[in-house]
C-alpha cells in the first residue's frame, strides 16, 4: 500500500502512475488515482494490478498538472473498484487517499449517518473526507485541523480540494510519509523511492505535521497548526 501526490508544472497522471509503480512492493490489492484541472476533479480506479488501472485509464484520461494515487491494502471492505481510493464526500469537492486503519470508523460513520451522508463504499476511510466536507467552511486547512483530533488510529493522508487549484494537503500519523520539492512542482510520498526520480531533497514528517504543498514550494505546519521550517534531507543514493 502506499501514497503519492503531485502539483506542479508537468501532466500529473504518468508522474502519480511512475510513483505508484515504485510503491509496488510494498504489496497492494487496487489502485487509484484523482487527478485535477481546476474545474473537475477525475477520479480512476480499479481492483488488481496497476496494469488494470492504467487500461481503464486509456478509455477515461485524467488531465491535470495535480493529483493523488494510491496502492490500497484492503483492511475494512473487500477489495474492490468501489472501495478503492481516492474517495471524496458526496459533492465530488474533496477527495482523499488513505494508509492505515481509522479505529473509530464505526462511532463516526453512524454519527455521520445521522448527519444525513451518504456512504458508498464499506472502508474505514471513508468517514475521514466526510468528516472533512461537514467542518468545511472555506478553509481547507483550518478543516484539517478539526478533523484530526477526531481520529484514532493510523494514517497518511493526501487531500485535494476542489477550491483550492493550487494546492495539495497531506499528513500522518504512524504511516509513513515524505514531501519533496523539485523545480517543476512538489510532491508526497510513502517512501522516498516514489519520489527519487525527480527530486533528492526530501522532507520528513513528524506525526500530525500538515505540508501544504504547492508548484513553486512547500509550507509545513506543526500538530498546534503553527508554521514551522523543516530541514531537507538531499538524498544521495540511487535506484
Ligand atoms: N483502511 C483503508 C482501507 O481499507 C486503507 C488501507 C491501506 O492502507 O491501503 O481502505
Amino acid at each position: 500500500c502506499g501514497i503519492v501526490g503531485y502539483i506542479g508544472s508537468r501532466p500529473a497522471t504518468p508522474i502519480l502512475l511512475s510513483g505508484l509503480a515504485r510503491l509496488e512492493y510494498r504489496g497492494y490489492d487496487s489502485a487509484g488515482i484523482a487527478v485535477y484541472d481546476g474545474e473537475k476533479i477525475e477520479i480512476c480506479k480499479a481492483k488488481g494490478r496497476l496494469q488494470n488501472l492504467r487500461e481503464r485509464l486509456e478509455g477515461h484520461p485524467c488531465e491535470g498538472t495535480m493529483g493523488i494515487g494510491h496502492t490500497r491494502w484492503a483492511t475494512h471492505g473487500e477489495p474492490s473498484d468501489i472501495n478503492s481510493h481516492p474517495h471524496t464526500d458526496m459533492k465530488g469537492e474533496i477527495a482523499i487517499i488513505h494508509n492505515g486503519i481509522i479505529e473509530n470508523y464505526l462511532q463516526l460513520k453512524e454519527w455521520l449517518l445521522e448527519q444525513g451522508c451518504r456512504f458508498v463504499s464499506e472502508t474505514d476511510t471513508e468517514v475521514i473526507v466526510h468528516l472533512l466536507n461537514h467542518y468545511y467552511e472555506g478553509d481547507i486547512l483550518k478543516t484539517i485541523y478539526k478533523v484530526l483530533p477526531l481520529l484514532r488510529g493510523s494514517f497518511a493522508l493526501g487531500i485535494l480540494c476542489k477550491n483550492e487549484p493550487d494546492a495539495l494537503y497531506c499528513t500522518r500519523k504512524d504511516s509513513p510519509l515524505v514531501v519533496g520539492a523539485t523545480d517543476h512542482g512538489s510532491f508526497m510520498a510513502s517512501d522516498i523511492p516514489a519520489i527519487l526520480e525527480y527530486s533528492r531533497d526530501v522532507y520528513l514528517m513528524d506525526d500530525l505535521d500538515v505540508a501544504v504543498l504547492r508548484r513553486d514550494g512547500i509550507q509545513f505546519y506543526n500538530a498546534f497548526a503553527d508554521p514551522i521550517e523543516k530541514e531537507v534531507m538531499h538524498i544521495d543514493w540511487t535506484i
